[in-house]
């Protein structure tokens, strides 16, 4: 497989780019695997990412039932940050926030880390209180996050409005080594790992059923066929709930849609990301020069996978007070995605009643900032059969033991 470097960008300027290989191969499935991962969205490739790279389990396909990448992990506002309230999850986030610093280099794929510093807006005084309450615990973490005032808001996002009608900005939790990444070039560059250490990406499958012997786990059915395993992760999100159900096993996982949008583009004007919990929205800037703009989940469970009108009215109305500037914005685009909602607000990496059977789910409306961390502690837990330190506060049997990882303030507006 091609090194890229600037060597490679120049050598192939020089023959008129003819010699570019296909970042992963696309082969048809063969009839068994040491490993099945369900679901090649972000947290599945850097399971099996990590399962190669740090435990040498290559015989390994990964089955997706679209596109790879096409799921949540293509459709988010792709903002990372580790400043949650509860160690557990610091834990886990700040592994993933400091893998993404190198991951470009590690895998030899540009995913456009931006470390540009989010902010969470304090907008109540209960949001003053329980911010501050993170920073202290995040300093007890070795999470780096700071208070900061109002004026050092203004100055940092030009933008807003600090003295809204309705809600003042009176202040902000600050992350300065959190930003941003390209979304699908986490998937790519993932993929593209996994291919060149011989693992089968296999599109265009849909996982219809889940073969089982007994209490375990030893194949899935699939629109290419039976594929036989040892040892299966179950990684699809908001499908989780059919693929338990398939296995004959319940989660406490509900499905949603949630919803973004982008406005047309426009001159840089926004270098830093804002959350405001309060008025219920955020926003970036990307590269484009697009506002990158989250909303909220729509109010029932559903699976469609598509934006709705009063979620944009909504979302902007709700911005417009503190960012007065996108009263004046075209929208240009929506989209949802469905996202798995555990009580907790926390995710589930964690055995399953089924032998061999593992399952990555519940991110809700963050998961894309936890993929490098999600997919080491997750492949630690397939490799071993038993969880790691990152992994083992997420099991499914906190919601029979009542161990929950309250993250319902931490995590904000959606993430
Ligand atoms: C609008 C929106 C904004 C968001 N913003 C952020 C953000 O700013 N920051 C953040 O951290 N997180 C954000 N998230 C959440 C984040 O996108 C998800 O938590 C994360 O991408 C989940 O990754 P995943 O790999 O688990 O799931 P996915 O990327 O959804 O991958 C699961 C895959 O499983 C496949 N699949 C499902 N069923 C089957 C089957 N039967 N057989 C085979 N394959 C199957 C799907 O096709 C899909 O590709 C956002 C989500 C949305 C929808």
């Amino acid at each position: 497989m091609t090194r890229y470097s600037v060597f490679a960008v120049a050598r192939e300027g020089l023959r008129h780019h003819q010699g570019w290989g296909r970042a992963w191969r696309s082969p048809e499935p063969q009839k068994r695997y040491d490993t099945i991962i369900i679901g090649a969205g972000g947290h599945g490739l850097a399971t099996a990412y990590y399962l190669g790279k740090n435990h040498g389990i290559r015989n390994v396909a990964i089955i997706e039932k679209g596109w790879l990448g096409g799921g949540n992990t293509g459709r988010n506002t792709t903002i990372i940050r580790s400043n949650y309230l509860q160690d557990a999850s610091a834990a886990i986030y700040e592994k993933a926030r400091s893998l993404y610093e190198t991951l470009s280099q590690e895998l030899n794929y540009n995913v456009m880390f931006s470390p540009r510093g989010v902010m969470m807006l304090a907008q109540t005084q209960h949001e003053v209180r329980g911010y501050k309450r993170t920073v202290q615990a995040n300093l007890l973490q070795g999470v780096t996050t700071e208070w900061i005032e109002p004026a050092r808001v203004q100055e940092l996002v030009p933008i807003i409005s600090i003295s809204g009608p309705r809600y003042p900005v009176l202040g902000a939790i600050w992350q300065p080594r959190a930003g941003t990444a390209r979304h699908d070039a986490v998937a790519w560059g993932y993929a593209r790992a996994c291919s060149e250490m011989g693992m089968d990406i296999i599109q265009n499958c849909e996982v219809t059923g889940i073969d089982l012997d007994g209490d375990r786990v030893t194949g899935v059915q699939t629109t290419k066929g039976a594929i036989a395993c040892d040892r299966m992760g179950i990684v699809v999100a908001g499908h989780s709930g059919l693929l338990a159900n398939m296995a004959g096993f319940r989660l406490p996982v509900e499905s949603v849609a949630l919803q973004a949008l982008v406005s047309e583009p426009i001159k840089p004007c926004l270098d830093v990301v804002v959350m405001a919990n309060t008025v219920h929205g955020y926003l970036s800037q990307s590269d484009k020069g697009e506002m990158v703009i989250g909303g909220g989940a729509d109010g029932f469970n559903n699976y469609t996978q598509r934006g709705s009108f009063h979620h944009v009215e909504e979302t902007v109305r709700a911005l417009v007070e503190t960012f007065p500037m996108i009263s004046r914005l075209r929208m240009l685009r929506q989209w949802g995605g469905i996202v798995d909602m555990t009580g907790d607000r926390s995710a589930i990496i964690s055995k399953t009643p089924v032998r061999g059977c593992f399952i990555n789910c519940g991110w809700g409306t963050g998961g894309f900032k936890s993929i490098p961390g999600s997919g080491w502690a997750m492949a630690e837990l397939m490799a071993k059969g038993e969880p790691g330190p990152l992994a083992a506060p997420f099991s499914l049997s906190r919601f029979r033991e009542g161990q929950f990882i309250d993250e319902s303030v931490a995590a904000g507006v959606a993430h």
